[in-house]
């Protein structure tokens, strides 16, 4: 019996063998899910970083199996660098009353992870508008410009036009999808602008930033988000920038004495209310609040004249805003009622700007609601029809510096473990987290050389408004330009892995999405 199972089981491995290499075109292909979708060939197919990045996904999706999502959302945690990610994590953890260094924030636990190489055409330390065009479009392009390739310097109307590049939401749009951006900076600010908008310059965000340069064709980014063009447009835009909307003769409905900046006449408001019944306003939390989002309706909501409230300060706004995630919970009831399927972008848009301050204290706590964020969009979706992809832009200079013992609070002074300080070599105690640059310079030019590094010894380092030191001056601290993190997970997520460059992600949510090669 042994003997004639051993060779029944060697004969069906030769048989198997055999049929393997004369006969594999008989097999049935694996069941891929497949949603319908037509395969189109934006404008930019011709690019070389276009065409350079859509190979490597393709052989990755190929060797990996990656399958078909009906849906996917896009987390971009602005300036969210890896050490972000970690302080954020044991910032996280601490705060819970947890072992800081071994918690785990929600991004941590998806199973596919790169590297994101995040240069621009132009600059090594990129921009938000340039990295932010190589999520969408596919193309690396010049840092400050929005929606067009590299041959497009940045602030030039006459040279932008014609180089025009589409990105993944209008597309998704031209195919009845639903879409919706979300962030706490300005609905006008460059990560969101690069769903929706053309603009040479990322600072146009208004009619009177384009100036002369209007007449020859280019447009405001504002007025670009009411006026987009793709399918129906867009189902929801949520965040800040509420003056970029209004007239210079309107009253801001949250602060008093304040209008909005327009001076061409168009209350951009108003011509989103007007485009169909379901379109609807909203502009603080009692608003939010009243909205069925299961429901038909179309959300313009702008909570802040300008960027919404760093985590940190939101609780004190005068009118009430929503979370994050609270606006994420809201986007994905809304946009999961189309069975065409939905793109979402959210993105944490203050990150970026507490890092800018020096402010390590504001960064992580919006780098939690960011996680925050990302758990509920988790809870809330279908792994196997939808992606989650989450990564930054770009980093920031912030360094997490030794050698304080487990444990210590991680915006402390560093502490050896029996809690001494740690001393530099000026004698001097100093924070874990620091800044290679920025506001909270240790020499300034009226030092003219000669100066001393603070003595942080009654300093209250873990205030909220503490500037964490930095080596030179700068009033604003800058983007760092080592690669980033992408975490994914869900439907078509196996397309994320390696070392990838920035642009390949379009491309692993696109071709996830069946909307290109
Ligand atoms: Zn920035």
């Amino acid at each position: 019996m042994k003997s004639s199972l051993f060779s029944a089981a060697l004969l069906s491995a030769t048989m198997l063998a055999g049929c393997a290499t004369q006969t594999a075109v008989v097999a049935p292909a694996p069941a891929v899910p497949s949603y319908g979708r037509t395969i189109v060939t934006p404008v930019q197919a011709e690019d070389s970083y276009y065409t350079t990045a859509q190979a490597r996904v393709s052989a990755r999706a190929e060797t990996r199996g990656a399958g078909q999502a009906r849906n996917v959302i896009i987390f971009v945690g602005d300036g969210m660098g890896i050490s972000t990610i970690t302080a954020a994590r044991i910032y996280a953890g601490q705060s819970h009353g947890l072992d800081g260094e071994s918690y785990q924030l929600t991004m941590e636990t998806f199973p596919n992870v790169a590297l994101s190489k995040t240069y621009s055409d132009n600059f090594q330390t990129a921009d938000s508008a340039a990295t932010a065009v190589a999520m969408m479009s596919g193309v690396k392009t010049d840092s400050g410009t929005l929606g067009f390739d590299r041959n497009v310097q940045a602030g030039n109307c006459a040279a932008s036009l014609g180089h025009e590049v589409e990105s993944l939401f209008s597309m998704a749009e031209a195919q009845d999808f639903s879409t919706g951006v979300v962030s706490t900076a300005r609905i006008t600010h460059a990560t969101p602008a690069a769903t929706y908008s053309h603009s040479p310059s990322r600072d146009w965000e208004f009619d009177g930033a384009v100036g002369a340069q209007a007449e020859l064709g280019c447009r405001d980014i504002a007025s670009q988000l009411i006026d987009f063009p793709a399918g129906d447009g867009l189902e929801l835009a949520m965040g800040g920038g509420r003056s970029n909307f209004m007239t210079n003769e309107q009253a801001d409905p949250e602060y008093e004495g304040r209008t909005g900046r327009r001076g061409d006449g168009r209350d951009l408001v108003a011509e989103w209310s007007a485009k169909s019944d379901d379109h609807t306003f909203i502009y603080d939390q009692a608003g939010f609040d009243a909205i069925d989002f299961d429901s038909d309706v179309r959300v313009l909501g702008l909570f802040e004249p300008s960027h919404m409230q760093f985590e940190q300060d939101r609780p004190n706004d005068t009118a009430g805003e929503p979370s994050l995630s609270e606006l994420t919970a809201a986007a994905i009831t809304r946009l999961s009622r189309d069975e065409d399927g939905f793109v979402l972008m959210v993105e944490g848009g203050r990150i970026d700007h507490a890092h800018h301050g020096g402010n390590a204290h504001r960064a992580l706590v919006d780098a939690v609601a960011f996680d925050d964020a990302i758990r509920t969009a988790v809870e809330m979706t279908d792994a196997s029809e939808t992606m989650i992809l989450v990564t930054a832009d770009h980093s920031h200079t912030m360094t997490i510096a030794g050698y304080a013992a487990r444990g210590n609070p991680i915006l402390g002074l560093a502490r050896s473990e029996v809690g001494a300080l740690l001393r530099a070599s000026d004698g001097r105690p100093y924070t874990t987290l620091g800044y290679a640059n920025g506001p909270g310079a240790v020499c300034t030019a009226a030092d003219n050389g000669a100066c001393e590094r603070g003595d942080l010894t009654d300093v209250d380092v873990e205030a909220p408004d503490y500037q964490q030191q930095s080596t030179y001056p700068m009033g604003s601290e800058t983007h760092g330009g080592e690669d980033v993190a992408i975490f994914a997970t869900g439907a078509g997520s196996e397309r994320v892995g390696g070392v990838m460059e920035q642009n390949e992600i379009f491309f692993a949510l696109a071709q996830s999405l069946g909307l290109v090669d």
